[in-house]
């Protein structure tokens, strides 16, 4: 099927909040200002809480904040099933009656305990009050399936069996938005789901009424990317945009969102804050936004930035808080798209960021479903030694063996300790040292990082640290 069916859709129609011409933001950070009258449209348009955008497809009204249900709060930090429901469920109200309408959900997330505990939390709202959004997973429909749930034989078979389960889990009759997950290649999108038959079966499924639309997620490179958006008539696609990775060599937001917005595809922006990085950002770049605004969070700035692009039909956040809820909430409510002033303030303090070096891990935890063979939980790795090196807590292990270091001695020592208390809250048996270095992990990551590399530098670095102390 050819993606000219979308030809008689006008994006810019189809992209308008709330009946608004698209804005022209179109740079990321120089250039292009929103006029007075588009944000006197933008605040006319406004309804109780967050903005809503229309949906190309239906004309729907969607939240432009959707609720990434990835990131729920845990009971247990070593068991991601052991999702903390009341804490969750008073997110999801507080989401719900402030306008967010859009949840977001998938097969592994939260290892399989996200879409049963959002079918459940969803249930007090009115069905049509609410979008849906969950995925058809790609590895079980071939692999061993790690919770056994899935038993047919045949990759059809295994989907349809999938599908069922996901629709019995999320308590539904139908799915708003069904992703192909994670699409990465154009052989693999053709091997799993067109010679399969798994594609005609859900257009059989959305002729039906069960699912409303059909889309994909895309984590892989860059030249894959416009083979498999031609190759169907797509209703949407999510993409990782984030000001962050807009121009970067790992994942060129900005390559991506090009590709839709110039094939007419709605997009969904996933990883907004980029798993929380560029809410915590280093103290010198901090500091240029907190001296800019106050009064607004260093998250707000990444929210906002997403938002002013005009192809976004959602910003999806993984929310593990109830104050990120209402911060985005805060953000999305009283949206006022970037100025050109900001952009500059905003590069300043990306500028400053850059020059830390970070593991560019977004903690999603692709690489562990299923799970290393070694035990280890990566994300927690990487995310512990990241706010090391964002707190500037990561001890210099040349200046701590020179002889004359007794200078920089008490600010090492401290360092050290902070950087121990951090680390050591992950189990032993979890831990960087425990990577046998078997390369499981390095093909799933939707980011490119180097996890084996990353893994011995961290194991090294403990090892030294702790033969110093
Ligand atoms: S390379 Fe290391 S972290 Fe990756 S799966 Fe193997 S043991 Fe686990
Ligand atoms: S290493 Fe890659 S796949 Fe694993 S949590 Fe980080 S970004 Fe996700």
């Amino acid at each position: 099927m050819s993606n000219n069916q979308n030809d008689n859709i006008s994006r810019r129609s189809a992209l308008k909040y709330m009946g608004i011409s698209a804005l022209g933001v179109a740079t990321i950070f120089t250039g292009i200002s929103c006029t007075k009258s588009d944000k006197d449209a933008i605040k006319d348009a406004k309804v109780v809480g967050v903005i809503k955008v229309k949906d190309k497809v239906s004309d729907a009204e969607i939240s432009l904040l959707g609720f990434g249900c990835m990131r729920l709060p845990l009971k247990d930090i070593d068991d991601k099933t052991s999702i903390n429901e009341a804490e969750a469920m008073e997110m999801f109200d507080y989401a719900y009656n402030h306008g967010v309408n859009y949840f977001d959900t998938a097969w592994f997330y939260h290892s399989g305990a996200s879409e049963p505990f959002v079918g459940k939390a969803l249930k007090k709202y009115p069905r049509e009050s609410i979008y849906i959004a969950t995925k058809m997973p790609i590895s079980p429909l071939t692999n061993d399936d790690p919770n056994g749930l899935v038993k047919s034989e045949g990759v059809l078979n295994r989907a349809k069996e999938i599908l069922g389960h996901q629709l019995e889990r999320l308590q539904t009759d139908y799915i708003d938005f069904y992703f192909l997950h994670s699409v990465n290649n154009f052989q693999q999108y053709e091997n799993t789901f067109i010679h399969s038959g798994v594609l005609d079966y859900l257009l059989e499924q959305k002729a039906k009424g069960v699912i409303k639309r059909i889309g994909f997620s895309f984590h892989g490179p860059n030249e894959e990317f416009p083979k498999i958006v031609d190759a169907f008539n797509w209703d949407f696609c999510m993409i990782q945009v984030n000001y962050y990775d807009w121009e970067e060599d790992i994942s060129d937001a900005k390559f991506l969102y090009d590709t839709l917005d110039k094939a007419g595809i709605q997009s969904i922006f996933m990883e907004p804050v980029r798993g929380g990085m560029l809410a915590n950002l280093n103290p010198s770049a901090s500091d240029i936004l907190q001296d800019a605004a106050p009064d607004k969070s260093i998250a707000s700035w990444a929210i906002r930035w997403c938002a002013s692009l005009p192809n976004v039909m959602n910003v999806l956040s993984g929310m593990s808080a109830l104050e990120h809820v209402k911060d985005n909430v805060k953000t999305l409510t009283d949206f006022e798209p970037l100025t050109a002033e900001e952009r500059n303030i905003l590069a300043a303090a990306l500028s400053e960021y850059k020059d830390i070096k970070l593991i560019p891990c977004t903690y999603c935890d692709y690489c562990i479903s299923p799970p290393c063979p070694a035990g280890i939980d990566i994300a927690r790795v990487f995310k512990a030694y990241n706010e090391c090196v964002t707190e500037g807590n990561v001890p210099n292990l040349l200046l701590k063996r020179a002889s004359d270091r007794t200078r920089h001695q008490e600010k090492i020592d401290k360092q050290t300790r902070v950087f121990f208390a951090k680390m050591n809250k992950i189990p032993k048996n979890r831990h960087a040292d425990r990577c046998t270095l078997c390369d499981e992990c390095m093909s799933k990551c939707p980011n490119s990082v180097n996890i084996t590399e990353n893994m011995t530098k961290i194991a090294d670095l403990m090892k030294s640290l702790e033969s110093m102390r």
